[in-house]
């Protein structure tokens, strides 16, 4: 027998290349006992008891898997129960929900333009965004980060000359930690004549009185198609899309990651049904994690350590080149910190992306700043 060998000599070559520019990447198990400082576990409900209990009750319902698509064997009551509580969450008809935020993005951005279309998408855009733009077809033109002006030019130069034109942008930036000009761009939508598709994966349970979001803490009337995920602030895991109840039932013909998959597991969708509870209940937890990013803030001012602009719960630290992060975060490990560097491809510039929680106490966040302060001056 012939050894496996030339044709995939490749990717070693390849692997080479990725180390030599410092982008390589494995995963890591952070230990329970460090100080988290990057999880997307923003109130704290992935470990609420409540949350546990629910997934546990479902799981001895229904079994560990839906065990088909949704449109086969695999729908479930409470599927339709998370479907409705999350489209009172968002203030719309009616929602949908897929087995990751990422899958909703893929899905629906390729269910709702096509070749004749044209999608304008924040150069900032997560992955899953810029990724479903390509699987649509459609003609993508990237306008500058959060750039009214560029987006305007771009439409009047672009618009008339394709069939639907859909804008797509986060809301909150995922590595960045700012946040979209919504009402810029829905005026923009309006006057041009173009759907709008915001992904709400860092803001909803976070923004919003009671959680929506920050198309719902704007207050914005103009008909968006919300998708977001249930494995941030909501703690369990799966995507959703929101929207009008004719819009979610064109996606259950038409949404091929949601029309070809497994439905959604019960103990997840049990968790979200769970999460979606609480965070229109509590808004102590949110109370909580803005005044851990208030607290953050001033401490980073007064040690004036350097973070991008944000107004949310996210804060990115820039500290020189990528080998610097690297080092800095590799302290921090030391010190039984998580906080990782996120450097180039994923983002532009290297920095030291931080996440706050409802859960992290004021001595957690001193402890943070303290350590920064000594890795950074150390690695002068
Ligand atoms: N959108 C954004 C902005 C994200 O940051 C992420 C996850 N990092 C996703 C979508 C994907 O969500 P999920 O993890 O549910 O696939």
């Amino acid at each position: 027998m012939r050894a496996m060998t030339s044709s995939y000599d490749w990717i070693d070559a390849a692997i080479a290349t990725i180390k030599k520019a410092n982008w390589y990447r494995s995963p890591q198990t952070p230990q329970p006992s460090m100080l988290m400082f990057a999880s997307n576990n923003y109130l704290g409900l992935a470990q609420d008891q409540r949350l546990i209990d629910a997934a546990i009750a479902a799981t001895q319902k229904y079994g560990a898997g839906a065990t088909g698509s949704r449109l086969v064997s695999g729908h479930l009551e409470i599927h339709d129960q998370l479907e409705q509580a999350i489209a009172k969450l968002k203030g719309t008809e009616s929602s949908l929900v897929f087995s990751s935020g990422y899958l909703a993005n893929l899905g629906t951005i390729s269910a709702l333009v096509g070749a004749r279309d044209l999608i304008l998408a924040d150069a900032y855009n997560h992955s899953c965004l810029k990724q479903g733009a390509i699987l649509s077809g459609a003609k993508v033109i990237e306008y500058i980060h959060r750039n009214h002006e560029n987006l305007c030019q771009q439409l009047k130069e672009n618009r008339s000359h394709h069939r639907r034109c859909l804008i797509i942008t986060d809301t909150v930036f995922s590595m960045d930690g700012d946040i979209c000009p919504l009402k810029n761009i829905v005026d923009l939508a309006q006057e041009f004549e173009c759907m709008v598709l915001v992904d709400e994966a860092h803001a909803t349970g976070v923004f919003g009185d009671h959680g929506g979001g920050v198309v719902s803490a704007l207050g914005v009337t103009y008909p968006i198609i919300q998708v977001g995920t249930l494995s941030k602030a909501l703690g369990s895991l799966g995507g959703y899309v929101a929207g009008s109840a004719k819009f979610i039932d064109y996606l259950k013909n038409r949404a091929s990651t949601w029309i070809y998959t497994t439905g959604l597991s019960p103990g997840d969708t049990a968790a979200a049904l769970k999460a979606v509870e609480i965070v229109q209940t509590e808004p102590q937890l949110r109370q909580n994690l803005w005044a851990n990013v208030k607290l953050l803030k001033t401490a980073l001012t007064e040690t004036e350590i350097s973070i991008l602009p944000t107004t949310s719960q996210i804060l990115a630290i820039t500290v020189g080149d990528t080998k610097k992060n690297l080092a800095i975060s590799q302290y921090l490990n030391t010190q039984n910190i998580f906080a990782p560097a996120i450097r180039p491809p994923t983002v532009p510039t290297p920095r030291i992306r931080l996440t706050l929680m409802a859960t992290h106490t004021s001595t957690e966040i001193q402890t943070l700043v303290s350590k920064l302060k000594t890795a950074i001056h150390q690695l002068d």
